[in-house]
């Protein structure tokens, strides 16, 4: 499952308005969950002057909005009302550089993955922990999108965004953003943005940053002693292919919850019973868990519920059997919260959007 192609094009005869509208539309096919749900109205927009001619239309004004991308971090557990916006807006390029660093600019609809491979072919460090993150570059912002040990918003220069509220394009700096842990401004204040393109500030040379899950490992393995970006970024999308089920193969969303922050006296409490529980540093007077740890010692790997189920591979990522539905997975995840609740006394969250529940 992947983002969709670009639209095609108007039919002979009829005006190139630069979208393409569609009414109660499927989005099975464009959710990583394979879930079945449909769009009240779906616009592929191919350009920039379709987005300006689609959202100055006035039967648009005061509708709900979702803008989809690869659809690998959500949760549709009911149709969706209003308007599902869809961007096949690409590019990749670089606006400024110098002897130490480059300033990348891509547009909303590229591949995640594409970028970074983009980047780590031309030798630039930064994004190359990053590698295999199924989506789009628009959404990469949203939650700020973290793997083995880097997060996005470390080499995001800006966003440019347009804001619904403010009827405006809106060029924020990476502190504008708000960027926090899986977290941003853009996710706070959903439905108000809609993401158009990311600068990112990426360097001609540096420390790669190979202290995590097995890095150094996979580059032994490989063969390789002095890596570069490109031998960092193979090396991480072999460990992942290894340990993540494929959405293609297997409907799943990544990660299904946040790794929770929780007081310092009750990670330490935790510690005593479980001498092996990872934990990381966070926030003041908090430490961080891994939800992953949590769930297995539930006992919840590989648990399976008719289409529903938690995959044998990684303990985070729910999974799609074939043929559930958003509120079957939805219905699993509650009980897995409410079980490492029970247990541990620690509160999950998910990670995906959800749409058309609350959490
Ligand atoms: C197998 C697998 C592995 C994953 N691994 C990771 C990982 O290591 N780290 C990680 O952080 N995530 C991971 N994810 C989650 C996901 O890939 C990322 O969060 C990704 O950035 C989502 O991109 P998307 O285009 O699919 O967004 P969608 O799922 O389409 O949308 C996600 C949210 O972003 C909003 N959005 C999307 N595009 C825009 C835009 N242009 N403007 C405004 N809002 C927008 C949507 O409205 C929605 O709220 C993984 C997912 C899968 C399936």
């Amino acid at each position: 499952m992947s983002l969709p192609d670009a639209p095609e094009p108007a039919a002979p005869g009829w005006p190139d308005l630069g979208y393409v509208l569609r009414e109660n539309a499927p989005l099975i096919a464009r959710n990583t969950f394979a879930v079945p749900a449909r769009a009240e109205l779906l616009a592929d927009v191919r350009n920039l002057l379709g987005l300006e001619s689609l959202l100055a239309a006035p039967w648009l004004a005061g509708m709900p909005m979702l803008v989809l991308g690869g659809g690998s971090n959500l949760l549709l557990v009911d149709d969706v009302p209003g308007l599902v916006l869809s961007l096949a807006l690409t590019g990749i390029r670089i606006t400024e550089e110098d002897e130490a660093r480059v300033r990348v600019v891509a547009e909303a609809g590229e591949r995640w993955d594409e970028l970074v491979r983009w980047t780590v072919a031309r030798g630039l460090y930064g994004l190359e922990n990053l590698a295999l993150i199924p989506g789009s570059v628009g959404a990469s912002p949203i939650q700020n999108i973290g793997a083995y040990g880097v997060e996005v918003a470390e080499h995001i220069a800006w966003v440019e965004a347009f804001d619904r509220e403010g009827g405006c394009l809106r060029r924020l700096d990476a502190r504008a953003c708000g960027f926090a842990y899986r977290d941003s401004r853009f996710r706070r204040e959903a439905g108000q943005w809609i993401v158009l393109r990311v600068a990112f500030d990426l360097a001609r040379g540096g420390t790669l940053r190979l202290d995590y899950a097995g890095v150094r490992e996979e580059l032994a393995a490989m063969g390789i002693e002095r890596p570069r970006p490109s031998h960092v970024a193979e090396a991480i999308s072999r460990i992942r292919a290894r340990r993540l089920p494929l959405p293609d193969l297997l409907g799943n969303a990544g990660s299904f919850f946040k790794n929770p922050e929780v007081p310092e006296a009750l990670a330490e409490a935790l510690a005593q019973g479980h001498p092996g529980m990872p934990s990381w540093p966070a926030a003041a007077g908090q430490r961080k868990l891994s939800a992953a740890w949590l769930i297995e010692q539930a006992g919840w790997r590989g648990h399976r519920e008719g289409p529903v189920g938690v995959s044998a591979q990684h303990a985070l990522v729910l999974v799609n059997h074939g043929g559930a539905t958003g509120a079957q997975v939805l219905a699993l995840a509650r009980k897995v919260a409410a079980s490492v609740q029970e247990r541990f006394g620690v509160t999950l969250e998910p990670e995906p959007i959800l749409v058309g529940a609350r959490w």
